[in-house]
């Protein structure tokens, strides 16, 4: 579980804070989706999450242990259960597929012996198997991702986060990786966060989900408490997305209200 306590981050210079005194529950095992406005403070709030940002104050606690106070040796380990991707994957290009992901592995000190074996399961995982020896100029954005998710994956995470991971994706390989991530969460028993600006992810995949705006925590909660408060300004943003609307209507039971096409 990670829970997020009075966090407030600054940037130097900046006239207002980047994240302002956030509170935040994320439940364990879930897809869990944090939403907002381009500079909601939203990948600030990620980064958080394995100290890449230093919060300018409050606490994060995963599983029980204050990150904030962990010792540098402490934290390298901790940050191995945070697997991270990317919107434009930040593959190394001079380097194949193959290469990629057993560059992770070495960084988690997954013995050299182990690799080559390892890479294989990873890349069976991610549905990649063929693509060992392709560069990364060879595949698509859903297969670069693809790439991405097994370097996330090499350490064992317990967590994997995920900044707009689909937002650079065509519309039917975002469903592609959104299943995948649903496989992922499943298969491994990790929590997935994914930060989106993009409703149609969070109807597809998230048990719940939180609103950011100008640093601000607007809301968060399950999808079903969301869906029931009419007053929620999340159900509003995720009903006025017209497209899957009558579904994702039928999935909370909602029943008959009013369309928003
Ligand atoms: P989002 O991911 O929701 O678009 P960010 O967390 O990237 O938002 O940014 C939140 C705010 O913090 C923005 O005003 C942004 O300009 C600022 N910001 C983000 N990263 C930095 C940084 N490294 N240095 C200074 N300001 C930053
Ligand atoms: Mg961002």
């Amino acid at each position: 579980m990670i829970k997020i306590e009075k966090l407030t981050k600054s940037y130097p210079g900046a006239s207002s804070p980047a994240l302002n005194n956030v509170s935040l529950t994320i439940p364990q095992g879930e897809i869990f989706g944090i939403l907002g406005r381009s500079g909601a403070g939203k990948s600030t709030l990620l980064r958080s999450l394995n100290l890449l940002e230093r919060p300018s104050s409050g606490h994060i606690w995963i599983d029980g242990q204050d990150i904030t106070a962990l010792a540098p040796g402490q934290l390298r380990r901790q940050r191995q259960q945070m697997g991270m991707i990317f919107q434009h994957f930040n593959l190394l290009h001079s380097r194949t597929v193959a290469e990629n992901i057993q560059l992770s592995l070495d960084i988690a000190g997954i013995p050299a012996a182990r690799r080559r074996l390892r890479v294989v399961q990873l890349l069976e995982r991610v549905g990649l198997a063929d693509k060992a020896n392709a560069w990364p100029s060879q595949l698509s954005g859903g297969q670069k991702q693809r790439v991405g998710i097994a370097r996330a994956l090499a350490a064992e995470p317990r967590y994997l986060l995920c900044d707009e991971a689909t937002s650079a994706l065509d519309p039917e390989t975002t469903l592609a990786i959104l299943d995948l991530l649903v496989e992922l969460q499943q298969d491994l028993a990790i929590t997935v966060v994914v930060i989106t600006h993009d409703m149609a992810v969070v109807k597809r995949v998230c048990h719940g989900a939180a609103l950011l705006d100008k640093g601000e925590l607007i809301e968060s909660g399950s999808l079903a408490n969301i869906m029931a408060n009419p007053r929620s300004s999340l159900r509003q943003l995720l009903i006025e997305d017209g497209e899957t609307e009558r579904i994702f209507m039928q999935k909370y039971s909602v029943g008959q209200t009013k369309c928003v096409a």
